[in-house]
């Protein structure tokens, strides 16, 4: 079996499982290697199984790991999931955050009374969370050429062109040199826009003097990068540069306090704590990062509502953000992989306030 299969039917008994089928394609994806989008695998002490349709069968032959039984099954697969469960009683765990009602009362009604239908959360998503050498490497490329792909747009400047051009220009430069695809679509935001955190690129030219947020990242190996910088196009006013600093000053406590055993509400409280100083606290209205692996959120979170503790393997992004709204936003954020002793920051970009013409 290999490691990760191995390692999640390890789990099972803890779960109180026979059994685990594992429908979320991301999950499938890190168990097996599988990367169509019809796919699902099994888990059990007995064995693991990987059932797809016809159109995959030979993509399944090169991609999935050979620790795995492969079948293939109908366009609804879960009619193949009965045969490959040991006879008897069976405690069948599904992943009840991916399984839509509809999904479910079909499984109920494909499957004999035998079986018993249990759900559960995170049983794969705790393995993802905790990354290993090769998949650290992954993500130190896609941070790498995401990195590399904004030192070029910068250098082409900022003044004069529109949000939505610099989002196209940078995505582009990402795919041309290697990337999937971008992590998710970037965002560039000037002035009031950037105080909205999840702002979408508008067809406006920047102006010289506001603060422009850039949020991007590049998928490599299947794996996310994950970044943000706020820049200044043209010279900006002495508050926007203050709130900047704070923002800073922030953003390094929070990568400071990054270590394993240290709680997701300890770390963002290292950061919310030098921001609601600054009399900013209720601008700061998100957590303060996120894991990042195969998606670009998923475990462990940093916030107030976090019960997560680090360990050695997490990436996770540190992101403090002020928005004031109608004004300006500023976030930064960093990509970093816990260490022994701390972390490792994968986002190589300069995060002293940097004025872009
Ligand atoms: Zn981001
Ligand atoms: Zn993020």
């Amino acid at each position: 079996m290999s490691g990760r299969a191995q390692r999640a039917v390890g789990l099972l008994p803890d779960a109180g499982l026979d059994a685990l089928l594992v429908t979320d394609l991301v999950n499938v994806r890190y168990l097996t290697g599988y990367t169509g989008s019809n796919g699902l695998a099994l888990l059990g002490e007995s064995g693991c199984t990987f059932v797809t349709d016809f159109r995959y069968v030979e993509q399944a032959a090169q991609e999935v790991d050979a620790a795995f039984d492969r079948r293939r099954g109908e366009r609804d697969l879960l009619e193949a999931v009965e045969e490959p469960l040991p006879s008897g009683p069976v405690r069948l765990g599904f992943e009840e955050a991916h399984v839509s009602v509809r999904t479910y009362r079909r499984l109920r009604e494909l499957l004999p009374e035998r079986i018993e239908l249990v759900g559960v959360v995170d049983v794969i998503e705790r393995l993802r969370a905790v990354k290993k050498a090769a998949e650290v490497d992954s993500m130190r490329g896609a941070a790498a050429l995401a990195d590399d792909a904004l030192r070029w747009l910068l250098e082409r400047g900022l003044v004069g062109r529109t949000e939505r051009e610099l989002a196209l220009d940078l995505e582009q430069r990402m795919r041309s040199q290697g990337a999937e695809d971008p992590s998710f679509p970037a965002i560039v935001a000037a002035g009031a826009h950037g105080a909205l955190p999840h702002a979408s690129p508008r067809d406006v030219e920047i102006p010289s003097g506001e603060l422009v947020v850039i949020d991007w990242g590049a998928r490599v190996d299947g794996y996310n990068s994950d970044c943000t910088r706020t820049v200044a196009a043209g010279a900006v006013d002495e508050e926007a540069a203050s709130v900047y600093g704070v923002v800073l000053e922030a953003q390094l406590a929070g990568v400071g306090a990054v270590r394993p055993g240290a709680g997701g509400r300890e770390v963002d409280s290292a950061a919310r704590d030098l921001i609601e100083a600054a009399g900013y606290g209720s601008e700061f209205g998100h957590g303060l990062g996120h894991g990042v692996g195969l998606e670009v959120h998923e475990n462990p979170r940093l916030s107030q509502r976090s019960d997560d503790v680090l360990a050695v393997g997490n990436a996770v992004t540190v992101e403090p953000g002020i928005y004031l709204p109608d004004r300006f936003g500023v976030r930064i954020e960093d990509l970093v992989v816990v260490t022994d002793d701390g972390c490792e920051i994968l986002s190589s970009i300069g995060k002293e306030l940097t004025v872009v013409e």
